[in-house]
């Protein structure tokens, strides 16, 4: 099947077997998530997309894999529901992984931070989830990217935990330093938006420093530099506890309820508006 969304064509393959569920079951997947990308950017991030689906015996929506900004498979399992492709942040985040360039392989955490951190923050901006979601989803998982003893910095350390929710931990904490610093005109988005005007997609490979470079001009701070220089080389155990507190999020097991007058509330809206 083919789907014309935000200027790209995306091609789905369908496994040589069969789907386990109807093909407008899939189709709505696919083009939810390459909304919340469309929505993100004001268009898709590439000019043509094909995803190659394959079906798997066991299990639900497997992890995805991307390759250069152009291809995403994907495995299905026997037992994936409708509601689980409704609820699905697979699919997002492997789209994600088509605006950013490959850099090296030291820095694989900072492309998996980054499509961890803009997922949830994309589909709530198109309704596909709540702010309350996107908070409760971030408060409990954050904390699994904290350096453990003996852990180095996210250059050095490439453990499951650092490598994903450390990395979101980086451009969390960037998107909100460069909002304290712009009075929140300027953001992670335009730092991304720029890397990605300026040819970073996931067909090209960039040093890391390009990567800072371009992000920071585009915001007008060196955040992106500053941040990198702090938490790539050394373990930097994050208050999160603090930020949540300052953003106006309380968790009450699992349940997060929001605090209008903490003082950064304004921007903690605007991350998911
Ligand atoms: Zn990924």
């Amino acid at each position: 099947m083919s789907l014309y969304i935000g200027g790209a064509t995306i091609i789905v393959v369908p496994p040589a077997d069969a789907l386990p569920m109807a093909r407008s079951e899939v189709q709505r997947w696919v083009q939810t998530a390459a909304t919340a990308l469309t929505n993100y950017f004001g268009g898709f991030p590439v000019p043509a997309l094909r995803i190659e689906i394959a079906s798997d015996e066991t299990g639900k929506i497997h992890n995805g894999v991307t390759f250069e900004g152009k291809l995403i498979r994907i495995r299905l399992g026997r037992d994936t529901q409708p509601s689980d492709l409704a609820a699905d942040w697979k699919m997002t985040h492997e789209m994600f992984h088509l605006a950013f360039p490959d850099l090296d392989e030291k820095y694989l955490w900072m492309e998996e931070g980054l499509s961890d951190y803009l997922e949830p923050l994309s589909r709530a901006r198109i309704g596909d989830l709540t702010p309350g979601q996107v908070w409760a989803g971030f408060v409990e998982g954050m904390p699994q990217g904290q350096p453990e003893p003996g852990d180095q910095g996210l250059d050095v350390t490439h453990t499951w935990g650092r490598t994903y929710w450390g990395g979101a931990i980086f451009w969390l904490l960037a998107d909100v330093k460069i909002r304290e610093q712009t009075h929140n005109q300027k953001s992670v988005d335009d730092a991304i938006k720029a890397i990605l005007s300026a040819g970073g997609d996931g067909s090209a490979k960039w040093p890391l420093d390009r990567v800072l470079s371009t992000g920071d001009r585009a915001t007008g701070t060196t955040v992106l530099k500053d941040l990198h220089d702090q938490m790539g080389a050394a373990p930097v155990k994050v208050d999160l506890d603090g930020l949540w507190k300052k953003l106006g999020i309380r968790d009450e097991n699992g349940k997060v309820t929001f605090d209008d007058a903490a003082p950064l509330a304004d921007i903690r809206k605007s991350m998911t508006r």
